[in-house]
């Protein structure tokens, strides 16, 4: 599935309605540069959720777990892991085969822990068509 968008209301409203279909034990991956609109797109989710607290990049912390929504949701960001095995001291399998959502940004650093069941999203700009041009495509494990 293909989404274009042309200003960051619209990422946010492609997460949003992600959020309100999401279904327990879900992984989301999120792949792009930096500053494309991953946690745009996050933040749209997380209020699909049903998430009232505000949601950033937990570029600190990797993982923040908001308990507010209709399900747990698990916000990665391993921008900057060191080493994949920081995801294991984390406890990364209670989140990925749990009973809530698990959002990760820049999950192909991560590659191989990823599960096969994966939905892969990934956010791209354009500039030919506009600085706020971003094309989504997000992939269903089920195609494959
Ligand atoms: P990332 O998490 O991928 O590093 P952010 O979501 O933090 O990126 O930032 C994306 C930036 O791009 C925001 O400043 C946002 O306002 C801007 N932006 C412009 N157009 C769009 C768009 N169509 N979708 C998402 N973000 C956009
Ligand atoms: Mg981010």
């Amino acid at each position: 599935m293909i989404i274009e968008t042309f200003q960051p209301k619209e990422t946010y409203q492609c997460g949003f309605e992600i959020g309100q279909n999401a279904r327990a034990g879900e992984v989301y991956a999120l792949v792009g540069d930096l500053g494309v609109g991953k946690t745009v797109f996050t933040q749209g989710v997380a209020a699909g959720l049903g998430i009232t607290e505000p949601v950033n990049s937990p570029t600190f912390t990797i993982l923040q777990v908001y308990d507010e929504g209709r399900l747990p949701f698990y916000h990665f960001d391993v921008y900057r892991i060191g080493d994949p095995e920081e995801m294991d001291e984390i406890g990364y399998e209670d989140c990925f085969y749990g009973e809530g959502v698990s959002f990760v940004e820049w999950a192909d650093l991560i590659r191989d822990i990823m599960p096969e069941e994966t939905r892969w999203v990934t956010i791209e700009k354009d500039l030919e068509k506009g600085f706020d041009y971003r094309k989504i495509t997000i992939t269903d494990p089920s195609d494959k």
